[in-house]
């Protein structure tokens, strides 16, 4: 699969190409001008800006085409193709200001795999990142649309829902816990996970403080056995 790299190198040497087409068909119209009536030119003049334009069109193609890679590069992640945690900031920000300015509520659901690294260290890297990909299908699925859903960090995840309070996050959150339990991975068998919600509340909160809440939830789920759910 293309890098981010490699994906900004091929539309840099697009760009090039077309600068470099350009610089060309400018020389051959000042040679065209200085010479045109004592060569016959006709035809190549005649063939160049439509050999040029060509070009240009079927690069400009392959530029759009190249730019969207590169923005869905920079905001999805490469291994489960859901937001990375950087674009679920910028649904955050955006969220936070809607509510703050026209009312509303949202909740945040964090949660984590448990003994996640027994799984690498039993089944191997790619087994792990297997079970990461199909937990990802399961919490989509249960997912409504409205909900965003990104991979926070290694087997860490985090969902907004939008128009929820806490306790209809909690029940979501429920059920997105017993749908992973009762899953059985090829090779893993039967993974828990361990969550954490919390609603925003518009008077006290800011991003920072959501987000330490929903961690510290988390880290209760945790510190109270895993594959469970609790709320601050
Ligand atoms: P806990 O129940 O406390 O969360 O324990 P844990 O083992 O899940 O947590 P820990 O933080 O000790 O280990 C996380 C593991 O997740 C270790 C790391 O190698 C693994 N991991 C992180 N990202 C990836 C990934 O992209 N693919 C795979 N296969 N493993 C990953
Ligand atoms: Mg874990
Ligand atoms: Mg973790």
């Amino acid at each position: 699969m293309d890098t981010y790299i490699s994906t900004r190198h091929k539309l840099l040497t697009y760009l090039l190409y077309i600068s470099l087409s350009c610089f060309f068909t400018a020389i051959l119209n000042i040679i065209h001008t200085v010479y045109v009536l004592k060569i016959d030119f006709v035809a190549v003049s005649f063939v160049i800006p439509i050999f040029t334009g060509l070009l240009f069109g079927i690069m400009l193609a392959h530029i759009k085409v190249l730019s969207s890679k590169l923005s869905t590069m920079a905001y999805t992640d490469s291994l489960t193709h859901i937001y990375n945690r950087l674009h679920f900031s910028h649904f955050l920000d955006s969220e936070i200001d809607k509510i703050k300015r026209y009312g509303g509520k949202f909740s945040i659901i964090f949660f984590d795999l448990d003994h996640f690294k027994k799984v690498n260290d039993n089944f191997g890297h790619l087994v792990g990142d297997e079970v990461l990909e199909h937990v990802t299908e399961i919490v989509t699925r249960a997912n409504r649309s409205a909900d965003i859903f990104a991979r926070y960090g290694g087997e860490e995840f985090i969902i907004l829902t939008p128009e929820t309070g806490l306790s209809g996050a909690c029940i979501h959150a429920e059920r997105l816990r017993s749908d992973i339990e009762k899953y059985e991975f090829n090779s893993a068998g039967h993974i828990t996970s361990s969550f954490g919600v919390t609603e925003f509340n518009a008077e006290k909160d800011n991003v920072e403080r959501l987000l330490e809440r929903a961690d510290k939830a988390l880290y209760l789920a945790k510190e109270h056995g895993r594959n469970r759910v609790e709320k601050a």
